[in-house]
């Protein structure tokens, strides 16, 4: 047998650390099955070099590579400061609309902060908290003035410009896709993007709102990250294609306490619907300045391991950290470990997605008894021939004990299910038919030394295969 398949995913973010070419291969070479680009910090410019060097790695090195973007959504900032703004505990000081005459003078009585969202005034009222910089800096609202509030300091703090706000308890009503966000859909949709990350996330109906502008094509992940979000956890699960448990700014928007049991909420839930679950956010923190994890990173990678997830992510430590690489080989390390020491858990077996109700049946049912026949005659893989991914996530959300060879003729389909848990895609350019599809999955499976020759394989495809979701067959083949 070949070496052990790493099963849950990494995925890496690309930052001024790591976006020069050299850099970004070597994270790919590490480990990384999928890099993010956040549109909240990078510029299409950056961005469109980045995507095609991905898109030329992933076709010659044979593997799959997702692309990833964060649209920065309706957070809401600090406006621009010509210079830093020292605060201090039990001082007063007001936050107005970016634009007034005043705001940002450091000089002003009861100083100005100007703040991005013109209609904040409108969410918040005496007593809510306002923090900043990872909740270092906090301010209580003391009252609101038309469309300025007036807040109290409860720390000192030095305000920095463009510094994101965190709003604990607080429903926003600004619109949920922005005008930025929208000029940064364009350009994704023109690179055809494998999956877009919505921010803050509030209701189900924000995820209505964005399927419409980002079009059929990329896989929608919902960010949660807003407390918000967690009162409609379920539906807006459901009406996404994956979901991030973003605990950077979970655990600002919650008391920090409350992130490990959340998580696992979201795991849980995640998995029941079939939807992949990405762990996010100070991983491996330490390793931006450090070249080795603290051994409380190693066993915060390990809990989400055991939770369920399907992916961990890396953010500031490939974006901005000083060892982007070695994070990634940390990541592949930790999860390997892991996996070699655990067999995956699986959950329950309800499925159910918003597509209509015969396929998601057929489609759910083949994969029940996909899962079932390999505990039954401990075979070695299961092969799915798969146009949109479904079933392979599907099969995937089953946690079956073993590789999951997912083998597709469409490009998007390949590279989308380079995040999901225990599934190894194979892009396949020859004929689209059961006998030659399969035969490409024994190849591979050959190759990674995967299974011996009378071992048993159990096969999914759906018959006609250019209707996507059409999964209704199940053969048990031998290699
Ligand atoms: C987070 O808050 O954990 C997160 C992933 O969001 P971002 O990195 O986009 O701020």
């Amino acid at each position: 047998m070949g070496a052990q398949l790493r099963r849950a995913k990494i995925l890496s973010t690309v930052g001024p650390a790591s976006s020069d070419p050299d850099t970004l291969r070597a994270l790919v070479e590490a480990g990384s099955d999928a890099i993010r680009i956040n549109f909240a910090h990078a510029s299409h410019e950056q961005a469109a070099p980045i995507i095609a060097q991905l898109r030329d790695m992933a076709r010659e090195l044979g593997r799959a590579i997702g692309v990833h973007c964060d649209l920065q959504g309706p957070r809401v900032r600090v406006g621009a400061l010509s210079q830093p703004i020292r605060v201090a505990k039990g001082e007063r000081y007001r936050f107005v609309p970016e634009g007034r005459a005043e705001a940002g003078d450091p000089a002003g009585a009861e100083t100005a902060i100007p703040m991005t969202y013109a209609g904040l005034a409108r969410s918040v009222g005496e007593g809510n908290r306002i923090l900043l910089d990872d909740g270092r800096i906090a301010f209580e609202v003391a009252g609101v003035q038309g469309a300025e509030l007036e807040v109290v300091a409860l720390t000192d703090g030095e305000v920095k410009t463009h510094k994101g706000m965190n709003l604990p308890g607080v429903a926003l009503d600004a619109e949920f896709v922005t005008d930025k966000d929208r000029r940064d859909l364009e350009f994704a949709r023109s690179k055809h993007v494998d999956y877009v990350g919505l921010s803050f996330v509030q209701r189900a109906g924000d995820l209505e709102e964005a399927r419409e502008e980002v079009g059929g094509e990329a896989l929608i992940i919902a960010k949660i990250e807003k407390d918000q979000a967690l009162n409609e956890l379920e539906e807006i699960i459901r009406l996404s294609d994956g979901v991030m448990v973003a605990r950077g700014d979970l655990g600002v928007e919650l008391p920090f306490e409350d992130v490990p049991m959340v998580q696992k909420h979201i795991i849980g839930l995640g998995q029941e619907l079939a939807r992949p679950v990405i762990t996010a956010t100070q991983m491996l923190e330490s390793m931006t300045q450090q070249p080795r994890p603290t051994r409380a990173e190693v066993s915060d990678v390990a809990n989400a391991l055991l939770d369920g997830t399907d992916a961990v992510m890396l953010s500031a430590e490939t974006a901005v950290g000083k060892y982007p690489v070695e994070s990634v080989q940390a990541m592949d390390r930790i999860v390997r470990r892991i996996e070699s020491q655990t067999a995956p858990r699986p959950r329950s077996r309800r499925v159910e997605t918003e597509r209509s109700q015969v396929q998601q049946s057929s489609s759910a049912a083949i994969s029940a008894a996909a899962v079932e026949a390999v505990e039954r005659l401990d075979a070695s893989c299961i092969v799915t021939l798969t146009r949109s991914g479904f079933t392979a996530r599907v099969i995937a959300s089953q946690r079956p004990p073993v590789p999951i060879l997912a083998v597709t003729d469409q490009w998007r389909t390949y590279n989308q299910l380079s995040l999901v848990w225990g599934v190894q895609p194979i892009m396949h350019r020859g004929e689209v038919s059961y006998d030659d599809m399969r035969d490409a999955a024994r190849e591979e499976i050959k190759r990674l030394e995967l299974a011996g020759t009378r071992d048993r394989l159990v096969v999914t495809a759906g018959v006609p295969f250019h209707v996507p979701g059409t999964t209704n067959m199940m053969r048990i083949e031998r290699l």
